[in-house]
């Protein structure tokens, strides 16, 4: 990858902020808008370059350095592969030094007046003075009052074939309709964290940062899929640790919780260890970590598994250690109930903004996700019941032995109406053997004793319940609880 590399010799260079430093100069620098570079590349390699162009997207993805790239490519002197700005020629160089008179910047968020503007339609009237095309670029476009908007529709509807409008906007909704028809739109993407963490690794080799791997992914994580935050991070995490950058460094800067506690809560929800999950808010809530961005980052993580869980590593963005934990987690949980639990984290980043109490939100949503992790369904009880009953049938009656009616007062968990017969499948649980052992040494004699000629009640949801037999069995199904059960 190209980039701008500055390093002199023996005197110290003025520091150059590293957003700046690392700006892109090339469609090649762009990271993470493939699909926008390819159309403009296009456009220029053909000559079917269109009037206007929009582009859309939130701030930091590289909305003005397109535009700029765009300008110097349309412009240069003598373009690499006719398509690339060379950098190096009169206009490149004074489109990056934003004194190129055939290159106009309007920052729409400050000038959006008619008077604005004006300066813009009578300028469009002379040609460019040395390069090929004359370009205005918007920034923030949509802050552009309509009546502004309304003196440059003729222009933009009929322009001199030198003229050129790039606008920008973090807000294209707001852009009005008869604007965004009249001009080529182009959405960006937020870049991804994984391509963000690359492009990091990347400088800091260049500028001798010491910083390990969770450490770039907090930075990558906390910029939210905008570059230029992520370098603005990283320039000054170097300011506040002087070279050597940790997690925890990176975290503190964002608010962010470690991706080691992030993947050990969402254990802890797998697991329904509700006392872990409770611990785990409260230190997060305690060291001030962002309480808000937690349902967001957890629902990543959830998104990761089910991608896991359906493509294997593949599928999805993440680090070798992320990958681990992905290998664990993808094994705890089906991907059924990863649906309902991102479900119930949609509804938790819905609520969060208006909760009075963010904690207290957090931790209910959580266990609830926790139940939804670990509890039985009704449905899955009584499958397990069913598959009981054709397997398990003569190791169970064997497994009630005599004790079942011998009136042993030290079988205080099964109910006295049930020991006379009540449920098929009750028994002593303190005598009862796991479930799949007694299937290896069924007792003839017993069976012929105990089981026959009884027959079998359905069983209701409080039968379940109460059947200590029928917990045990349960211990034997991954994340089952029997007095969870909730009915449909
Ligand atoms: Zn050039």
């Amino acid at each position: 990858m190209k980039t701008t590399e500055k390093t002199s010799g023996a005197e110290k260079p003025a520091h150059v902020p590293l957003p700046l430093k690392y700006r892109p100069m090339t469609f090649d620098d762009v990271v993470g808008q493939e699909h926008v570079v390819r159309t403009l590349r296009h456009a220029i390699e053909s000559g079917h370059v269109a009037n206007a162009y929009l582009f859309v997207g939130s701030r930091g993805i590289g909305k003005t350095t397109l535009s700029r790239i765009f300008a110097k490519a349309l412009n240069c002197l003598s373009p690499k592969n006719g398509v690339e700005p060379c950098g190096e020629c009169e206009n490149c160089r004074q489109i990056a030094e934003g004194r190129s008179l055939d290159v106009i910047e309007l920052d729409g968020a400050s000038h959006n007046k008619v008077e604005d503007v004006r300066p813009i339609i009578e300028a469009v009237q002379f040609a460019p003075t040395v390069s090929k095309y004359k370009i205005f670029i918007v920034d923030e476009c949509h802050m552009l009052t309509a009546s502004a908007w309304n003196a440059l529709l003729k222009t933009l509807e009929e322009p001199p074939p030198y003229v050129r409008f790039v606008f920008a906007t973090t807000e294209g909704d707001k852009v009005l309709a008869t604007i965004v028809s009249r001009c080529q739109r182009f959405d960006l993407h937020r870049i991804q964290t994984a391509q963000i963490v690359s492009r990091l690794k990347h400088i800091c080799g260049l500028e001798k940062i010491d910083i390990d791997d969770d450490a770039l992914l907090a930075i990558a994580r906390g910029a939210e899929g905008g570059m230029r935050d992520a370098l603005s991070s990283l320039d000054q995490l170097v300011a506040f640790t002087g070279g050597k950058i940790t997690e925890e460094d990176a975290l503190a800067v964002f608010g962010l919780v470690s991706r080691q506690a992030l993947e050990d809560l969402a254990g802890a929800i797998f697991a329904g260890d509700h006392a872990k999950i409770l611990e785990l808010v409260a230190a997060f809530d305690g060291s001030g970590r962002n309480l808000r961005r937690i349902a967001a980052e957890l629902m990543a993580h959830i998104r990761n598994l089910i991608v896991y869980q359906a493509l294997g590593a593949k599928g999805v963005e993440a680090t070798p250690e992320q990958l681990k934990t992905l290998e664990q987690q993808s094994r705890m949980v089906e991907s059924a109930r990863l649906f309902r639990i991102a479900d119930q984290l949609t509804e938790l980043d819905s609520r969060i903004r208006n909760a009075l109490s963010v904690r207290t939100l957090i931790e209910l949503s959580l266990i609830r996700c926790s139940r939804i992790a670990s509890t039985a369904t009704i449905e899955e009880l009584m499958r397990a019941v069913r598959a009981m009953k054709g397997v398990a049938c003569p190791g169970i009656v064997a497994a009630r032995g005599p004790q079942a009616h011998d009136g042993n007062p030290s079988a205080p968990a099964v109910p006295s109406s049930r020991r006379d017969g009540g449920s098929p499948y009750s028994a002593q649980p303190s005598a009862a053997p796991k479930v799949a052992a007694p299937k290896a040494a069924p007792s003839a004699a017993m069976a012929a004793a105990e089981g026959e000629g009884r027959p079998v009640k359905a069983m209701s949801r409080r039968d379940i319940v109460d059947d200590a037999k029928l917990h045990e069995m349960m211990a034997g199904i991954p994340g089952a609880q029997v007095s969870e059960i909730k009915e449909k």
